[in-house]
């Protein structure tokens, strides 16, 4: 009888590439689990438990940083410019919170400085810090113009995000190719039509 037959892990087809792969029950008693567990996974599964968590530790890592010292560490006097700074197709993954399945999609930022600005660079990591996070894209979108709003001190600020939900895309109502298209503005951004103007047409043209 087949000592693998209810391990969902293992296939016919494994034992066939792992002829040499030890049967369970010779392989209990050489290495004897602790928690009484089944020990018949196939070799090449073994290292997976360890791959996932750090390959996890990566995809997660914004719980490990604040976006906002991005911006307080490094912004500079504005030097006289008094229009839209843009930084557009800022590409990031991130991931459901209500399935952990990939959203991949593009953020557009923008403010309209006071009397600081920040390198461009830091815009795109402070989207990054809260991309990988699990997380709704509406809250990120909010999250993103909250901080640039609050450390720069902008007039404005600007957020449109537009991403590819797995969980939609791969399951559930099954619509490849469908995007969410979110929106977040704050002071002349969202309240003077012209500028609100500016930053569409800059960010979606
Ligand atoms: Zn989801």
């Amino acid at each position: 009888m087949d000592p693998h037959r209810h391990d969902p892990l293992w296939t016919p087809h494994d034992r066939r590439q792992h002829p040499r792969l030890p049967d369970r029950r010779r392989s209990r008693r050489a290495h004897p689990d602790p928690l009484g567990r089944r020990r018949s996974r196939p070799r090449r599964l073994i290292d997976t438990p360890a791959r996932v968590a750090r390959s996890y530790r990566e995809l997660f890592a914004g719980y490990e940083v604040d976006p906002r010292e991005y911006l307080e560490r490094t912004f500079q006097e504005v030097g006289g410019y008094d229009e839209l700074v843009i930084l557009k197709d800022i590409r990031f993954v991130s991931f459901c919170e209500h399935h952990m399945l990939p959203v991949v999609g593009k953020a557009h930022v923008a403010y309209l400085p006071t009397d600081r600005v920040v390198g461009i660079s830091k815009l795109a990591r402070v989207v990054r810090g809260f991309a990988r996070r699990l997380q709704i894209q509406e809250k990120m979108t909010a999250d993103i113009a909250r901080t640039i709003h609050e450390v720069l001190r902008p007039e404005g600020v600007g957020v449109i995000i537009e991403a590819e939900h797995s969980c939609m895309t791969m399951r559930g109502v099954d619509v490849p190719g469908a995007s969410l298209i979110t929106s977040h503005l704050i002071g002349v951004v969202r309240d003077d039509p012209r500028t609100r103007e500016e930053f569409m047409r800059l960010a979606r043209g």
